[in-house]
């Protein structure tokens, strides 16, 4: 096999090696095979899987209805066809851009030419909270296998943090007939993301549905003899709970990253165009921290939709060469479904937006509502309204004011 010259009169790229086996990662291997570029693909995955989808981890496999085998990317078969050298089960230790070389666990090292990271995020765990059996996170097929074995025992569940992720589990899990308890730091669920009016949206959701939420409620340990028994909350007081799920957010995947020198800050910093301070390094997925464009901000992005898209850009500008390529400048967009309720949001809301409902009623758990700033449509949020919502992804891509905003959703009726 040759190897591709990049446009702009770059070196060719020999060898490029993509670190991390999954959405992000996935997309750019497929992305650099379908631009020609013919040379030697390395695939380092911690995993040992396939690549597999993450979202049906707290829904259909959590919940029964799917078994595991929906849940891959790609087949074997198919990934072969790509002609990709793949490191399953291997993960990558140092990054030595001196030598342009990727070691990994047991010694293997692999020079290349172009890197792409796509490492992705863990789970966070609270601090100084008793080891114990019957506490479990959920980010891979193995967390969600063992949590849906757990289910399957008919416990008394706590979750702690009502984030999408919590949101989704205390979902899953109440329809699973299991009683429910949600703990939130926070006075709203969400309300970072969110605001105060449509988090408390989102936290009657769940109790319209019958779970025991606690906003204020911060957690100071757990305690059971071997097993989980009891939460402790801050105030002194417990909550009974035989299964506990911790979902108070993620770490980006970057520690392999510590001395080599890359800018490290709550993610692998990147410019525009996904490109580190590195020569021919670029990021992707939920691990990358980029300048998005069209909001003039810095962002990481944990969503399935975003990693899709960025693996594919950033190997897009990988190939292009250093300065060439296209920014990124996405409208980040994110679905979760909670019961019969799909809940999708378009944009980037912050704390202080104008919140208003244009479409629908709160009442009825089916509306749209929008965000804005300074005069500026920022976001739009729906419940069980998917039709609607997308104009507002057009119109916030297009930096569409306030009032045109207003003004669509007055003509759209
Ligand atoms: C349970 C669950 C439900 C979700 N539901 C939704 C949803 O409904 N809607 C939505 O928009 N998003 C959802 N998401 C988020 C979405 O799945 C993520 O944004 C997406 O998986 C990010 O893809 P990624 O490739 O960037 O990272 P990841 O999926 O985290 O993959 C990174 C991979 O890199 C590997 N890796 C890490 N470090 C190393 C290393 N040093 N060496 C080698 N390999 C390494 C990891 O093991 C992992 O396999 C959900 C996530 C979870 C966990």
């Amino acid at each position: 096999m040759g190897s591709l010259p990049p446009s702009g009169g770059n070196a060719p790229l020999g060898t490029i090696v993509v670190v991390g086996g999954s959405l992000a990662g996935l997309r750019a291997v497929e992305t650099l095979r379908r631009l020609g570029f013919e040379g030697r693909i390395h695939l380092v995955g911690a995993e040992r899987h396939l690549p597999y989808d993450r979202p049906p981890l707290s829904k259909q496999v959590l919940a029964g209805t799917w078994e595991p085998d929906r849940v891959w990317l790609k087949e074997e078969h198919a990934l072969a066809g790509l002609e990709v050298e793949t490191h399953l089960g291997r993960t990558a230790t140092d990054l030595d851009l001196d030598e342009r070389v990727v070691l990994l666990h047991g010694g293997t090292r692999l020079g290349f030419d172009g890197l792409l990271v796509a490492t992705g995020a863990t789970p966070r765990h609270l601090p100084d909270t008793a080891d114990l059996d019957g506490v479990h996170v959920l980010r891979t097929l193995e967390d969600c296998l063992s949590l849906r074995r757990a289910f399957d025992d008919g416990p008394r569940v706590a979750v702690v943090g009502a984030g999408f992720i919590g949101s989704e589990v205390a979902a899953t899990a109440r329809m699973r007939g299991l009683e429910v308890t949600v703990l939130e730091a926070l006075p709203v669920p969400l309300e970072s993301g969110l605001g105060p009016v449509m988090g408390r949206v989102c936290g009657e959701l769940h109790r319209d549905h019958g779970v025991d939420l606690r906003c204020d409620a911060g957690v100071a340990g757990f305690d059971g003899n071997g097993r989980v028994e009891r939460v402790w909350l801050a105030d002194g007081s417990t909550v009974d709970a035989d299964v506990v799920v911790v979902g108070v957010g993620v770490t980006p995947n970057t520690s392999w990253l510590d001395s080599s020198g890359l800018t490290i800050n709550n993610g692998l910093v990147c410019d525009e165009r996904c490109a580190t301070g590195a020569p021919g390094v670029y990021a992707a997925g939920d691990v990358a921290r980029w300048h998005n464009p069209l909001f003039d901000e810095e962002m990481r992005v944990e969503h399935w939709t975003n990693a899709s898209d960025q693996g594919v850009v950033a190997a897009q500008n990988l190939l292009a060469g250093p300065g060439s390529g296209e920014p990124y400048a996405p409208v980040p967009y994110f679905w979760s479904d909670q019961y019969d309720t799909k809940i999708q949001l378009v944009g980037h809301p912050r704390p202080g937006d104008e919140v208003r409902v244009v479409r629908g009623s709160v009442e009825d758990r089916r509306f749209v509502a929008l965000y804005g700033h300074r005069g500026r449509l920022r976001a739009a949020l729906a419940f069980s309204s998917p039709r609607p919502l997308m104009a507002y992804r057009r119109l916030i891509s297009e930096r569409a004011s306030w009032d045109d905003a207003l003004a669509h959703a007055a003509s759209a009726g």
